[in-house]
């Protein structure tokens, strides 16, 4: 087993009694990269130079007994659409190809702090569009689990990472679901914090009333632990919330005695494959034995939810993506014959075809005419779906339902149908239609070993239940699987 697939505090507890040094997990780390990227697709940019300096640094800070906490010395990638100072970030588009940020993204400059040591940049769909991580200008990303399926987007190079037991600490960001879907086709936790918890600046914008940036491990104290560190108000992005941090870690083995958890009955009815049915059912029946009281509660709207998700969140990454225009960022047409001229070609040339596809939806429905008709009711259906969580959470403290209807399907299974691509988004968008904090946590696989997740919800600024009930959970389950990567196949 590598250091990679120990948890995260497992790990650091190995460092803090000096039985491991942040320099052999780094060394770890960058070997097994070595062995199965070209396989998987899994990294875009590895900086092992800057990598092993981080991780000397934090073996002197341990050799002096000043460490900076659980993170010191933990390697950690970064999904493309953060940015890190001097590191290329390209969004998984051929547009951004060659670009380097300046500047460090909030949640790097806080992990800095910790110590904790930046491997690299994982592939991703291009801008984070995207359940599969097909979308990505530089080939797909592929399931450590079976290679010849998916890993689920958009964040599927950081959560395959993990999972392929590469690191054992990654962020990705969730739009509509591109945390929590792609761990539960890896089999790896993934939390959506609640909408303004971490701070986005830093965060290639897609859908700023949807964004958020969340953690991803093996553990759900992993996770914790390193949320723990990125979250709190940042005065570099207005829509982070001032409320404190609580100590997450602390509150994990609380215990979920008496806990009301809400089934929604519309999220294990149709359209749900029937193993994932019943790696939930029996998921809820383990919870109901730790303690907890199982409620029925009915999310009428959520019915609404994809179409509405991809009228706002299309709406609002036209606005956002209007900054990629051949003058600023990335890509430059050369003989052009006029301004008009350098934004068609470069966009025509830079951009892939899903995200000219949600740049042309979202253009249309907010031009001139259409805007109450596509933009305004679904900013009504949103607003329901809202509504359908306030009544649900005066019934449950927390609810539980499939991460993904489906399971990790088959490279090129959906590419050619956009709506059955949109569609396995379908449970994970409503939360981030209604900014409430989401995650998935492994459920039992399936018998031929794949991953499904069991996502829990908990209403807004209520991460600690959400974490809680994912740790109840995971207490009597264990960790996900790890993949049965076969040496031989490394080629
Ligand atoms: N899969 C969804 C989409 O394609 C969500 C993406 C995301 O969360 N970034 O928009």
């Amino acid at each position: 087993m590598t250091s990679g697939h120990r948890p995260l505090p497992e790990l650091s507890a190995a460092l803090a009694r000096g039985e491991l040094s942040s320099a052999d997990l780094v060394e770890d780390a960058l070997a097994r990269v070595d062995a199965w990227n070209r396989r998987l697709n899994v990294f875009l940019h590895v900086d092992a130079a800057g990598a092993r300096a981080a991780a000397a640094a934090s073996d002197t800070r341990r050799a002096r007994g000043c460490l900076r906490g659980p993170l010191d010395g933990i390697p950690y990638a970064l999904k493309d659409n953060i940015v890190a100072r001097g590191m290329p970030a390209t969004c998984g588009s051929r547009f951004l190809a060659g670009f380097v940020p300046p500047y460090d993204a909030t949640v790097v400059e806080r992990l800095r702090r910790a110590g904790a040591v930046l491997i690299g940049k994982a592939n991703m769909d291009e801008f984070a569009m995207g359940s599969s991580n097909e979308h990505s200008a530089f080939g797909p990303t592929r399931n450590p689990h079976d290679p010849e399926r998916v890993p689920g987007g958009s964040s599927g190079g950081a959560c395959a990472a993990v999972a392929a037991g590469m690191i054992p600490l990654a962020f990705g960001s969730s739009t509509g679901g591109s945390v929590r879907l792609p761990a539960s086709f890896c089999g790896v936790v993934g939390a959506k914090p609640s909408y303004g918890r971490v701070s986005r600046y830093g965060l290639v914008a897609f859908g700023s009333s949807l964004d958020q940036i969340g953690p991803i491990a093996r553990s759900v104290e992993g996770a914790a632990r390193a949320l723990q560190v990125v979250a709190g108000e940042d005065p570099r992005d207005a829509t982070t919330c001032r409320a404190p941090v609580p100590d997450w870690v602390a509150a994990l083995d609380e215990g979920i005695a008496g806990l009301r958890i809400g089934v929604v009955r519309e999220h294990l009815g149709e359209g749900i494959d029937p193993v994932v049915r019943d790696r939930v059912e029996e998921a809820i029946r383990v919870l109901e034995r730790e303690g907890a009281r199982v409620v029925e509660v009915e999310m009428p709207h959520t019915r609404f939810a994809v179409a509405a998700y991809h009228v706002v969140s299309g709406a609002e990454a036209s606005s956002n993506l209007a900054r990629f225009d051949g003058a600023r960022y990335g890509r430059r047409a050369d003989r052009v014959a006029d301004l008009e001229e350098l934004y068609v070609r470069s966009r025509a040339d830079g951009f892939g075809d899903e995200v000219k596809r949600r740049i042309l939806i979202g253009t249309f429905a907010l031009s001139a005419g259409y805007h109450d008709e596509y933009y305004g009711r679904a900013m009504k259906a949103r607003s329901l779906v809202r509504r359908d969580y306030e009544k649900a959470f005066a019934r449950a403290d927390a609810l539980v339902s499939p991460a993904a209807p489906v399971l990790p399907f088959r490279l090129g299974e959906r590419l050619d149908d956009p709506l059955a691509m949109y569609l396995v988004d379908a449970l994970t968008i409503p939360a981030n239609l209604a900014g409430v904090p989401a995650l998935s946590v492994p459920a039992r696989p399936t018998g031929d070993g794949l991953p499904v997740g069991l996502q829990i919800q908990a209403p807004v600024l209520e991460e600690a239940r959400m974490l809680r009930v994912a740790h109840a959970w995971e207490r009597v389950a264990g960790l996900g699987a790890l993949p049965r990567l076969v040496p031989g196949e490394a080629a």
